[in-house]
């Protein structure tokens, strides 16, 4: 089923779940079981993210597949263009399509440092390679008609666009190149992403915009995310996590949880379309989470 259509048919927030391809063969066996665990979740979707250059190619698909088997709900690998030809990119498209799957999270990328340094995915960019994700939507729509494609928004702007205006305007072109949804970047305070929500729609943004969400796991990762991501870290987070101290584990999983449960209820109260979950694969957090939800 395509995710746009899930959207549409239920008349509940849609809930979702995010992972990575890891690195290792050992650590696929192991996001193995975590999504047995994370079958009780029952998620409406799932999405596995793109290494941009094409570093996690393979390991995307492979881990998509697993993840279709595990979950048996629909499945969206994301794609970046970036360091890709538009051949390479036609290619991957018929293979996604050809492997049955119908969702994309479509995207530009950064180019990972390591993928600079070593000189692989910086071949030099041909004239008409897709250079934004817009231009990524509007590939994948022509080879595919029936893709039903996610973008990214980014309720505090992108952190290289200009103004947040400018952001939104980028968001509509990807939205009017043919994308269907758009995702958030994390963000720990709501009301950030009720102002966005109400400027893409005086923008004229109508579709879907899924809030994006990760549960704080410790204050030095949180700090780090909404450092490289440059999202407000509120104090009131950044506090609690401090006075539950680097040395318990358990309380600072906690008050994470506690936060998200809190700003999850409040979004979906406000009518937000579903919630996206960042697992970063870790299955307690997300099973944790998802429970005290359903409870609510
Ligand atoms: P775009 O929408 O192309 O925007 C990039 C920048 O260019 C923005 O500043 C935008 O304002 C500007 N821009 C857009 N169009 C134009 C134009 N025509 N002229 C001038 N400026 C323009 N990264 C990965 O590598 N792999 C993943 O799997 C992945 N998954 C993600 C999932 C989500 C939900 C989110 C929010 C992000 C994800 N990212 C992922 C990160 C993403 O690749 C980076 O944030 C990247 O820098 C931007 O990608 P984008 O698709 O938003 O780009």
């Amino acid at each position: 089923s395509t995710i746009s259509r899930l959207f549409s048919e239920k008349s509940r927030p849609l809930r979702s779940l995010e992972f990575f391809p890891p690195k290792e063969e050992l650590d696929v066996l192991a996001l193995k079981k975590t999504a047995s665990e994370l079958v009780k979740i029952a998620a409406d979707f799932a999405s596995v993210t793109y290494g941009a250059g094409g570093g996690t190619r393979q390991r995307t698909a492979e881990v998509s597949q697993l993840l279709r088997g595990e979950l048996g709900c629909p499945i969206m690998p994301h794609l970046t263009c970036v360091g890709h030809s538009r051949e390479e990119l036609h290619a991957l498209a018929d293979e996604i399509h050809a492997s049955g799957f119908r969702n994309i999270m479509t995207l530009r990328g950064d180019l990972p440092k390591s993928a600079v340094q070593s000189g692989t995915g910086q071949k030099p960019l041909e004239d008409d390679a897709p250079r934004y994700a817009s231009d990524l939507v509007a590939l994948l729509k022509a080879r595919h008609s029936d893709f039903c494609l996610g973008v990214a928004a980014y309720p505090e702007k992108h952190p290289q666009a200009a103004s947040l205006e400018s952001d939104i305007a980028h968001l509509k072109a990807k939205i009017d190149a043919g994308a269907d949804f758009a995702v958030t970047q994390l963000f720990f305070d709501n009301a950030v992403y009720f102002r966005f929500v109400e400027k893409c729609r005086a923008a004229g943004i109508s579709v879907p915009i899924v809030p994006g969400i990760m549960p704080a796991l410790s204050l030095a990762q949180v700090r780090r995310f909404t450092a490289m991501c440059e999202v407000v870290l509120p104090e009131k987070l950044a506090a609690q996590l401090a006075a539950a101290g680097e040395d318990n584990p358990d309380e600072v999983a906690h008050i994470g949880t506690q936060w998200t449960i809190a700003q999850v209820r409040e979004l979906l109260a406000s009518g937000a379309p579903g919630y996206h979950l960042y697992t970063l694969n870790r299955a307690r957090s997300a099973v944790e989470l998802c429970a005290a939800l359903a409870e609510a």
